[in-house]
Protein backbone atom coordinates (compact mmCIF):
# COMPACT_ATOMS: atom_id res chain seq x y z
CA UNK A 1 0.00 0.00 0.00
CA UNK A 2 1.26 3.58 -0.85
CA UNK A 3 2.24 6.01 2.16
CA UNK A 4 -0.36 8.61 2.47
CA UNK A 5 0.57 11.93 3.28
CA UNK A 6 1.29 12.91 6.81
CA UNK A 7 -2.05 12.68 8.86
CA UNK A 8 -2.34 13.36 13.01
CA UNK A 9 -3.06 10.79 15.11
CA UNK A 10 -4.11 12.25 18.55
CA UNK A 11 -3.91 9.59 20.93
CA UNK A 12 -5.21 9.17 24.58
CA UNK A 13 -2.85 7.21 27.01
CA UNK A 14 -4.29 5.41 29.61
CA UNK A 15 -6.96 3.28 28.76
CA UNK A 16 -5.70 3.44 24.89
CA UNK A 17 -2.17 2.83 25.09
CA UNK A 18 -1.19 1.82 28.09
CA UNK A 19 -3.43 0.01 30.98
CA UNK A 20 -5.39 2.28 33.30
CA UNK A 21 -4.44 2.46 36.70
CA UNK A 22 -6.34 5.42 37.62
CA UNK A 23 -3.88 8.42 38.56
CA UNK A 24 -0.77 6.69 37.15
CA UNK A 25 2.05 8.18 38.63
CA UNK A 26 4.91 5.57 38.62
CA UNK A 27 6.63 4.20 35.27
CA UNK A 28 6.36 0.87 37.04
CA UNK A 29 2.55 0.78 36.23
CA UNK A 30 3.25 1.16 32.46
CA UNK A 31 1.99 -1.72 30.45
CA UNK A 32 0.73 -1.92 26.99
CA UNK A 33 -2.78 -2.74 26.17
CA UNK A 34 -3.55 -5.67 23.72
CA UNK A 35 -2.63 -4.67 20.10
CA UNK A 36 -0.95 -1.17 21.12
CA UNK A 37 2.33 -1.92 19.50
CA UNK A 38 0.90 -3.59 16.71
CA UNK A 39 -1.92 -1.29 15.44
CA UNK A 40 0.07 1.87 16.27
CA UNK A 41 2.76 -0.07 13.62
CA UNK A 42 -0.03 -0.61 11.01
CA UNK A 43 -0.87 3.67 11.60
CA UNK A 44 2.65 4.46 11.59
CA UNK A 45 3.43 2.74 8.21
CA UNK A 46 0.40 4.44 6.36
CA UNK A 47 2.11 8.02 7.40
CA UNK A 48 0.51 8.78 10.98
CA UNK A 49 2.24 11.32 13.19
CA UNK A 50 1.44 10.64 16.56
CA UNK A 51 1.04 12.95 19.07
CA UNK A 52 -0.55 11.74 22.40
CA UNK A 53 -3.34 13.97 24.06
CA UNK A 54 -3.89 13.23 28.03
CA UNK A 55 -5.82 14.45 30.92
CA UNK A 56 -3.98 14.30 34.05
CA UNK A 57 -6.18 16.01 36.62
CA UNK A 58 -4.15 13.75 39.32
CA UNK A 59 -1.67 17.12 39.04
CA UNK A 60 -4.64 19.50 39.76
CA UNK A 61 -5.59 17.07 42.23
CA UNK A 62 -2.51 17.16 44.07
CA UNK A 63 -2.09 13.55 43.85
CA UNK A 64 1.61 13.25 42.03
CA UNK A 65 3.28 16.38 40.27
CA UNK A 66 3.95 17.35 36.90
CA UNK A 67 7.71 16.32 37.17
CA UNK A 68 6.33 12.39 38.09
CA UNK A 69 3.59 12.89 35.38
CA UNK A 70 6.57 13.71 32.77
CA UNK A 71 8.71 11.08 34.13
CA UNK A 72 5.71 8.41 33.29
CA UNK A 73 5.44 10.38 30.12
CA UNK A 74 9.04 9.96 29.36
CA UNK A 75 8.97 6.21 30.29
CA UNK A 76 6.26 5.58 27.67
CA UNK A 77 7.87 7.30 24.85
CA UNK A 78 10.89 4.64 25.50
CA UNK A 79 9.05 2.35 25.70
CA UNK A 80 7.34 3.37 22.31
CA UNK A 81 10.45 3.88 21.03
CA UNK A 82 12.01 0.73 21.59
CA UNK A 83 9.19 -0.80 19.10
CA UNK A 84 9.96 1.77 16.80
CA UNK A 85 7.03 4.09 17.34
CA UNK A 86 7.91 7.26 17.71
CA UNK A 87 5.92 10.02 19.35
CA UNK A 88 6.03 13.56 17.93
CA UNK A 89 4.35 15.54 20.94
CA UNK A 90 2.97 15.11 24.45
CA UNK A 91 0.19 17.68 25.27
CA UNK A 92 -0.71 17.05 28.60
CA UNK A 93 -3.86 18.87 31.12
CA UNK A 94 -2.79 19.05 34.46
CA UNK A 95 -6.01 20.94 35.80
CA UNK A 96 -8.93 19.58 37.67
CA UNK A 97 -12.36 19.71 36.50
CA UNK A 98 -13.51 22.99 38.22
CA UNK A 99 -10.34 24.79 37.04
CA UNK A 100 -11.98 25.72 34.35
CA UNK A 101 -9.45 25.46 31.67
CA UNK A 102 -9.23 25.54 27.93
CA UNK A 103 -7.10 22.22 27.47
CA UNK A 104 -8.98 19.61 29.41
CA UNK A 105 -10.78 16.76 26.76
CA UNK A 106 -13.32 17.82 25.90
CA UNK A 107 -12.00 21.16 25.27
CA UNK A 108 -9.86 21.69 22.54
CA UNK A 109 -6.52 23.01 23.45
CA UNK A 110 -4.36 20.01 23.95
CA UNK A 111 -5.62 18.85 20.05
CA UNK A 112 -4.55 22.88 19.38
CA UNK A 113 -1.43 22.25 20.54
CA UNK A 114 -0.18 18.92 19.07
CA UNK A 115 -1.42 20.13 15.36
CA UNK A 116 0.78 23.78 16.19
CA UNK A 117 3.55 21.58 17.55
CA UNK A 118 3.55 19.02 14.44
CA UNK A 119 2.04 21.52 11.67
CA UNK A 120 -0.33 18.83 10.66
CA UNK A 121 -3.83 19.69 10.03
CA UNK A 122 -7.08 18.91 12.40
CA UNK A 123 -9.66 18.28 9.00
CA UNK A 124 -7.53 15.20 8.83
CA UNK A 125 -6.44 14.26 11.99
CA UNK A 126 -8.08 11.21 14.00
CA UNK A 127 -8.77 11.14 17.80
CA UNK A 128 -8.48 7.65 19.48
CA UNK A 129 -9.45 7.28 23.33
CA UNK A 130 -11.62 5.17 25.79
CA UNK A 131 -13.67 8.12 26.56
CA UNK A 132 -16.31 10.46 25.43
CA UNK A 133 -14.05 13.46 26.23
CA UNK A 134 -11.69 11.84 23.80
CA UNK A 135 -14.84 11.22 20.83
CA UNK A 136 -15.64 14.96 22.17
CA UNK A 137 -12.13 16.70 21.51
CA UNK A 138 -12.72 15.00 17.99
CA UNK A 139 -16.06 16.53 17.64
CA UNK A 140 -14.96 19.99 19.48
CA UNK A 141 -11.75 20.60 16.69
CA UNK A 142 -13.38 18.64 13.43
CA UNK A 143 -11.24 15.76 13.70
CA UNK A 144 -12.73 12.13 13.69
CA UNK A 145 -13.09 10.23 17.18
CA UNK A 146 -12.50 6.34 17.68
CA UNK A 147 -14.22 5.16 21.04
CA UNK A 148 -11.72 2.08 22.27
CA UNK A 149 -14.32 0.26 24.24
CA UNK A 150 -15.70 -3.70 24.37
CA UNK A 151 -19.46 -2.56 24.37
CA UNK A 152 -20.89 -2.23 21.04
CA UNK A 153 -23.87 -0.13 23.00
CA UNK A 154 -21.25 2.45 24.27
CA UNK A 155 -20.69 5.26 21.47
CA UNK A 156 -23.28 7.50 20.06
CA UNK A 157 -23.63 6.70 16.18
CA UNK A 158 -21.52 9.11 14.79
CA UNK A 159 -18.32 8.20 16.41
CA UNK A 160 -16.38 4.88 15.30
CA UNK A 161 -16.43 2.22 17.84
CA UNK A 162 -13.18 -0.34 18.21
CA UNK A 163 -12.24 -2.48 20.82
CA UNK A 164 -8.68 -2.17 20.81
CA UNK A 165 -5.77 -0.29 18.63
CA UNK A 166 -5.91 -2.70 15.57
CA UNK A 167 -8.83 -2.16 15.13
CA UNK A 168 -8.81 1.73 15.18
CA UNK A 169 -6.15 1.15 12.47
CA UNK A 170 -8.08 -0.80 10.35
CA UNK A 171 -11.18 1.59 10.58
CA UNK A 172 -8.27 4.69 9.99
CA UNK A 173 -6.53 2.60 6.68
CA UNK A 174 -10.51 1.53 5.45
CA UNK A 175 -11.76 5.35 5.78
CA UNK A 176 -8.75 6.96 4.31
MG1 LIG B 1 -8.20 7.21 28.70
ZN1 LIG C 1 -6.23 22.01 31.38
Amino acid sequence: MPMREPFLVLLDRDGTINIDRKYLADPAGLDFLPGAIEGLTMLRDAGAVFAIVTNQSGIGRGMFDREQADTVNDHLLAMLSAHGIEIAHVALCPHAPDDACTCRKPAPGLALEAAEATGLPLETAWVIGDKTSDTGLADAVGARGILITDDPLASPAEHFTAADLVEAAGIILAEG
